[in-house]
């Protein structure tokens, strides 16, 4: 009786080039007896990355010395390549060396999960941050949060949810177009499968491939060391001929889009945002209490700022549709002062940003929380002025509810009086 681990041995390598080559598409070079190199089939391989040895144990390994740096069995590449269960796996193994006497392990693979094991990891929010920033980045930058937003605008009818939960959350058709904000479709978008960006600027990408690598706007699907490792390599499409598209997918797929502009509305990141009513509180879940970058993103600080040092007066709010609310509150006011902190932290980068803008009074409007109250501390404790805060929020109460009701006494006040 064979067992999975018995049939992968020095002794089965010819067999599985064979199959490798045949059936799931490598093409491979023989280095010496008993190893090979390919191009890797999980990134946009140039240099053969993917070997072929057997390890000391006597048993027949892939690896990508290249993006991937992965390590895998032959029942590891069948999953990876057919979308295969474990099971499965050996089943179609076996059957290739025609073992019949075979007896199956019923667990799983210890390399791969499970095809329908990983859900899509829960991070309602994600941060697409380039690595440096140049020219070439605020560039690429600036057109894929267009491109997000051309698509969103001229497309009502096929991404109706996520108008109408914009919709509901403050977000009208005016400010979608004011503040730039997109949709990038998901990968079970049947059109545009999670591509969307790659698709339409591969062309580009090819030529610049750093620009839009570092920039940070495209996942590549087959890292095993992120979380949802397992629910990502299923996206890779070996349908796909060009490397790059099927082995890359738009990082902020399935996500609304809001760029990040700096105080001279240049683009210096991305924020993607999950619909769904998740709650306000989703930077401090996914970052707890660590800044989201050294550089300190304040959105909406180019809307703001010129307000900001006329008055000499700020509001903070924690998340982006705090932001949008607190706006909607003020829109006529000709008061735009409110900054998001993207979470209830205020780094030092930013206290130092704020700082030169000689803010005397800073209103946080932060929830009413163990975090929120921690982070309007910090920001008394940072800043040379009056701190002012909402205090008294019911749990789970958001700070735009409690002024609501207040509306119009706010927009009846004039921040001389507050001043
Ligand atoms: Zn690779």
């Amino acid at each position: 009786m064979e067992t999975y681990p018995n049939i992968k041995s020095a002794a089965t390598i010819d067999a599985m080039i064979r199959y490798a080559e045949t059936l799931l598409g490598i093409r491979f070079t023989s280095i010496r007896k008993n190893r090979y190199s390919a191009l890797c089939p999980f990134h946009a391989d140039t240099k053969e990355s993917f070997m072929v040895y057997v390890n000391k144990d006597d048993e027949v390994r892939f690896h990508c010395f290249g993006a991937c740096k992965g390590d895998w069995d032959i029942y590891d590449l069948i999953m990876l390549r057919k979308k295969y269960p474990f099971r499965k796996a050996q089943q179609v193994w076996a059957a290739q060396l025609g073992v019949e006497n075979f007896k199956f392990n019923g667990g799983s693979s210890p390399g791969i999960p499970e095809p329908d094991e990983t859900p899509e990891p829960d991070e309602p929010v994600g941060f697409v941050e380039p690595k440096k920033r140049d020219e070439k980045m605020v560039a690429a930058l600036e057109e894929a949060a267009t491109f997000y937003n051309d698509l969103l605008m001229s497309n009502e009818d096929r991404f109706k949810p996520i108008w109408e939960y914009l919709a509901r959350r403050g977000v009208g058709k005016e400010t979608i177009g004011k503040f730039n904000i997109g949709y990038a479709p998901p990968y079970s978008d049947e059109q545009y499968s999670g591509r969307a960006l790659i698709d339409c600027f591969l062309p580009h990408f090819e030529k610049d491939a750093d620009a839009f690598s570092n920039g940070g706007l495209f996942r590549f699907l087959n890292d095993a060391t992120v979380k949802g490792y397992g629910y990502y390599c299923r996206k890779i499409d070996f349908r796909r001929k060009d490397p790059v598209s099927r082995n890359y997918g738009d990082f902020l797929a399935g996500r609304m889009v809001f760029p990040i502009y700096d105080a001279d509305a240049r683009a210096i990141g991305l924020v993607g945002r999950r619909p769904g009513d998740r709650g306000v509180r989703w930077l401090k879940h996914q970052t707890r209490e660590v800044p989201l970058s050294a550089r300190s993103w304040l959105y909406g600080m180019d809307k703001a700022q010129h307000n900001i040092r006329q008055y000499r007066t700020i509001i903070l709010v924690e998340g982006l549709f705090d932001y949008f609310a607190f706006t909607n509150l003020l829109k006529d006011q000709d008061k735009q002062v409110v900054v998001s902190t993207l979470g209830s932290y205020l780094t030092s980068e930013a206290a130092v940003i704020l700082k030169g803008l000689d803010i005397q009074h800073y209103i946080v409007a932060y929830d009413w929380d163990e975090l929120g109250r921690n982070g309007i501390e910090r920001i008394a404790a940072k800043t040379g002025g009056w701190v002012y805060y909402l205090g008294g929020l019911a749990d789970g109460q958001d700070p735009y509810d409690m002024l609501k009701p207040v509306v119009d006494t706010i927009s009846g006040f004039p921040l001389k009086h507050v001043l």
